[in-house]
């Protein structure tokens, strides 16, 4: 199948940008034309250091990291590194700049030897998957349509398996795993959880636990359930957007105000968390206008910005006192509905509420101790 028999073509791919949201399909795309596929190490201070050194400060920190990815696996000895231009994901749906111009960035930056794989995805222009995935299976002197089409079968397969199971309940990591093992599995979540929120962030922030300071597991261990871009479908986010009178322009906009409009018009969230890089043109835009509606709808909305410099201390600290505020308001809204059911005597409703109300208790005595 493969013209030049290259069983072992290498392909290395940055652990960061478009790995958070495609690498199941990158995965099973790379797997069925038979290259094998190298991943960077977890993002880490050295990979965040060796970023900073090649690009001006005021970049925004995710195409750092980019970049010390890239140092990464070319360290590791990889000759090919997917390094893709994605312009547009669906007509006149665009990514920032920084993100179009990808290879182009990393070309004037890096100067040593290497070959990058830099196909581009621009449905603008006509621009399609089957084009992106063709150019990238050529550098590997792969021209048979069938089998293209066929790898990106697999591709998708994985995908969405992925999708499902993420969107089951598991993490990202666990859906991950499974997905790349070709298992499928689902989960029932069975712990209640006082409160909610809803993040609204690009995968690449929050799913890599470096940038993200662990984000989610932190807020877990605080009594609060987690809401993301892995719980809502495209359609229910794109929905929600225009549910809201607001139209997709960001092609990363179904991660931020999609998660964030599904969130505020279903009401299972008591709070919004916006979570994006300092500097980002387009996180600060989509943030304004949750910031507006999120206002309308009476739902408190935090935003917590990062960079290179940004400590873990001051960032529980933020955390800590929003979902403490949370909780005071959930316990009010208690205290005030079963009132209510008292008064109408439903013992249903009434039981509920006495569960919730001890679940509050213990994660606000939780969140003190973490305190002192
Ligand atoms: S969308 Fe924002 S954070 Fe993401 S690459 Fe562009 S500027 Fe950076």
């Amino acid at each position: 199948m493969n013209e030049d028999n290259t069983t072992n073509a290498v392909i290395g791919i940055p652990r960061a940008i478009s790995y958070y949201g495609n690498y199941p399909f990158y995965y099973g795309f790379f797997k069925a034309l038979k290259i094998k596929v190298v991943i960077s190490d977890k993002t880490t201070s050295q990979i965040i250091n060796d970023g900073c050194k090649y690009l001006v400060s005021d970049t925004c920190l995710p195409i750092k990291v980019f970049t010390g990815h890239v140092i990464n696996l070319l360290n590791k000895g990889v000759e090919k590194i997917f390094v893709p231009s994605i312009q547009s994901t669906a007509y006149k749906v665009n990514n920032c700049s920084k993100i179009r111009g990808l290879p182009e960035i990393i070309r004037n930056v890096i100067s040593r030897e290497f070959k990058m794989i830099e196909p581009t995805l621009d449905k603008t222009e006509n621009i399609n998957l089957y084009n992106f995935c063709e150019s990238i299976a050529k550098e590997y002197n792969i021209t048979d349509k069938k089998i293209i089409k066929n790898a990106m079968k697999a591709g998708f397969e994985i995908y969405n398996n992925f999708k499902e199971m993420a969107k089951s309940g598991l993490t990202y990591t666990e859906a991950l795993n499974h997905a790349v093992n070709g298992e499928k599995i689902s989960k029932k979540i069975n712990v209640v959880r006082p409160i909610s929120v809803a993040i609204m962030a690009h995968g690449y922030n929050l799913f890599d636990e470096r940038i993200s300071m662990n984000l989610i597991k932190k807020l877990e261990r605080m009594g609060v359930n987690v809401y993301s871009s892995l719980n809502v479908t495209g359609d229910e986010a794109i929905n929600a957007i225009e549910r809201l009178g607001e139209f997709q322009y960001w092609a990363n906009e179904l991660e931020l105000t999609g998660v964030a409009a599904h969130y505020i018009l279903n009401g299972k969230a008591d709070g919004i968390i916006a979570l994006s890089a300092f500097g980002c043109g387009p996180d600060s835009l989509m943030f304004n206008e949750v910031s507006y509606h999120a206002k309308e709808h009476n739902i408190p909305i935090i935003h917590l910005t990062i960079d290179e410099h940004t400590g873990e201390g001051g960032f529980i600290t933020r955390i800590e006192a929003f979902t403490d505020m949370l909780m005071r308001k959930k316990q009010i809204n208690i205290k005030k509905q079963t009132q209510d059911y008292q008064a109408n005597q439903n013992t249903e409703k009434l039981m509920q509420f006495k569960e919730m109300k001890e679940s509050c208790k213990k994660s606000v005595s939780r969140s003190k101790i973490k305190k002192l």
